[in-house]
């Protein structure tokens, strides 16, 4: 019994220590195991946290001081917008045709005016003023055109290109008819945000028939005061090179599109008339 017994506490013994012998080595190594995972968990959710930071901060800087620092920058030396660093007559007299591009470095301060168009926000006060005063007359004046960035004229050149082209003309004669009725890209006043396509509600359609709207007679009667003149005239497409556009109004200053209203000049006229 006794034997039995020392054996049968042996036998437990044994295997108790066999267990905690063998399991213990085991459960040790799973615990390291385990402690290593830990471990490298705890690394990722560092490196994570490390990079969460590092990119806010990259967002930080680039999307908020950057812009903040730039316009400073822009104010101090008036670079930031194209005309921020010209005089008053240099912005608004600015000629951008078929033989004059604009600048490459051109850049401009958007202002959000109606339905989301944006202008250069120097003019967005008169494009208001003279929509509500127009608005008071009766007169609903609506913009389909303002600011286009280069890009977007481009898109708008080659499907005129593609039009002319799928009519059967050679690529030579698509360029030019494009040309003439869409300006190519970097040549388009509307590149510059001094520009407006302003038809009627009830008139939309982008042709000579605008002449017959309350819009058109109200722009021709008072587009002036505001600054704008009438782009493209019927009787000055051999010096504009571009077709008549009763919907293309440019911002030259209320002082100049007076006189150029007055004369009956385009505005390549008028600065061959009134040279700096
Ligand atoms: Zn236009």
């Amino acid at each position: 019994m006794k034997s039995r017994a020392k054996q049968g506490i042996d036998s437990q013994a044994r295997p108790v220590t066999g267990y905690e012998s063998g399991d213990g080595q085991r459960s040790r190594s799973v615990r390291r195991r385990s402690r290593r995972r830990i471990r490298k968990k705890r690394f990722y959710f560092f490196l994570v946290g490390i990079l969460a930071v590092a990119a806010f901060f990259a967002f930080f800087f680039t999307d908020i001081l950057l812009p903040i620092r730039i316009n400073e920058l822009a104010d101090k030396d008036g670079k930031k917008s194209g005309g921020n660093d010209m005089s008053d007559r240099d912005w608004q007299l600015l000629l951008v045709n078929s033989s004059h591009p604009l600048d490459k470095d051109y850049s401009v301060r958007l202002k959000t005016v109606q339905n989301n168009h944006q202008v250069d926000e120097r003019i967005a006060g008169f494009v208001t003023d003279m929509i509500e005063d127009a608005d008071s007359d009766g007169v609903s004046l609506l913009i389909c055109s303002s600011y286009r960035s280069v890009s977007r004229q481009q898109e708008l050149f080659d499907d005129e290109v593609n039009k002319y082209v799928s009519a059967g003309r050679s690529m030579d004669e698509a360029l030019a008819e494009a040309a003439y009725g869409v300006a190519v890209p970097g040549y388009s006043e509307h590149n510059t945000g001094l520009a407006l396509d302003i038809v009627s509600p009830d008139y939309q359609i982008l042709d000579s028939g605008f002449e017959n709207t309350d819009a058109f007679q109200w722009l021709s009667e008072n587009a002036y005061k505001y600054g704008f003149v009438l782009r493209y005239l019927k009787d000055k497409t051999d010096i504009t090179k571009i077709k008549y556009e009763p919907w293309h109004y440019r911002f030259v200053g209320s002082e100049h599109a007076e006189k150029i209203k007055e004369a009956g000049i385009c505005l390549e006229e008028y600065l061959e008339k009134y040279p700096k």
